[in-house]
């Protein structure tokens, strides 16, 4: 039964502490009711994001993921459980979302998104929510939501700490104007690998939630235009801002990229694999200040955003997306020969692995990496003003 006001009086009474909300009221809920949007993966990002946005009354949720339900995925992927292990997860989530809110319409994509099928999947909503663990996915979102005019707002987690951002297409920051191109296959693994705090995704989950249905409703959202950075640890929350870049190749002034590809999924090394190859590479902290001691050149892997948020005294910058690319930027920093000490760090001590296997591949000899990166990093510390 729809009433004259456009909510029926089940909606009414489901969503009236929405409508109670200053600020918020009807007006807004109607907005949320007429909003199609989109969750790419029904893991620890998609499960809270699609409980709560199906709970608040979001008109339309699709879900994509190919995946099955196993029981590693029951410490953080909490709208599935123990008797829905070996089901799709697309339809144990949509199975939460209906028991939660059977007003709302679902779609269920149970496919791995591609470069043939993502063009179609995502113009049939208003904003997706990329809740993935790869880096593939999250390019080829990234690409197709550009080139096809839509919001994307994107989450990542990792260990301890999520990442949170909003790229709406002609506002600002695209997702290659902060993260350029895929890492190579050895660098930054996908959430099967790593180990994950089960609370993290479930944090982040909420915040993208709340990001979303800001947008939607169209009130002030924190995430566009900035990059969220939440650790868990500290339970801190940092506003990273995000310029454009004119030089991008999918926003910028030449841009290259027109049309969406898709990336060979990323996959680590093995544990044992890697530590074969690391064990001659990484060096601690303190093997680190006596190599910077003894003349090493240092250089910083990350990206833009990550270096200007702080970094370690005299290390050049160059991310390693760009290093085999740019080296000849070192080469004009520093009088660099193929005997050169080169100690590179990153964030947590893997991009650095990778960043050591290129320079070693380049002719470097004497390459190394510094384990655990800055956030192991117990010297000195700038932060630009
Ligand atoms: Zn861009």
């Amino acid at each position: 039964m729809s009433s004259t006001i456009g909510l029926s009086a089940v909606e009414l009474e489901q969503y009236s502490r929405h409508l109670k909300l200053p600020g918020f009221g009807l007006e807004k809920q109607l907005r949320l009711k007429s909003a199609k949007v989109l969750l790419i993966g029904a893991g620890g990002l998609g499960c809270p994001i699609g409980l709560y946005l199906a709970a608040s009354g979001v008109g339309t949720i699709g879900v994509v993921d190919f995946d099955r339900v196993d029981r590693s995925n029951l410490q953080r992927q909490i709208a599935h459980g123990v008797d829905d292990i070996g089901q799709c997860k697309v339809d144990s989530l949509i199975a939460s979302m209906r028991g939660i809110n059977p007003l709302v319409t679902y779609q269920a994509h149970a496919q791995r998104l591609n470069e043939s099928n993502v063009g179609e999947l995502i113009r049939q909503y208003d904003l997706v929510l990329d809740g993935s663990d790869n880096f593939s996915t999250r390019f080829l979102l990234a690409d197709a939501c550009f080139l096809h005019r839509i919001p994307l707002l994107q989450g990542a987690v990792y260990e301890y700490e999520a990442q949170i951002s909003l790229f709406v297409p002609g506002k600002g920051a695209c997702y290659r104007c902060v993260f350029q191109e895929p890492p190579s296959q050895n660098a930054l693994a996908p959430c099967a690998e790593i180990g994950v705090l089960g609370v993290v995704p479930g944090t982040a989950g909420l915040m993208m939630a709340t990001e979303a249905i800001k947008y939607l409703s169209n009130l002030p959202c924190a995430a566009q235009g900035n990059l969220l950075i939440y650790d868990a640890l500290a339970q801190s929350l940092r506003h990273v801002e995000l310029s454009a870049d004119q030089n991008c190749p999918l926003c910028g002034k030449n841009p290259t990229i027109h049309d969406v590809q898709e990336y060979q999924t990323v996959c680590p090394p093995s544990a044992n694999e890697k530590h074969a190859d690391a064990s001659t590479r990484e060096v601690n902290p303190i093997q680190a200040q006596s190599l910077l001691a003894q003349g090493a050149i240092l250089v910083d892997v990350r990206e833009d955003f990550e270096f200007l948020a702080g970094h370690i005294p005299n290390a050049l910058h160059l991310p390693l997306g760009l290093l085999t690319r740019e080296i000849d930027r070192l080469e004009r920093a520093v009088a660099l020969s193929l005997n050169t000490t080169i100690l590179s760090y990153c964030q947590k001590g893997q991009r650095s692995l990778e960043a050591t296997r290129i320079l070693k591949s380049l002719g470097y000899q004497n390459c190394f990496s510094l384990q655990g990166g800055i956030a192991g990093w117990t010297g000195n510390i700038v932060i630009p003003t």
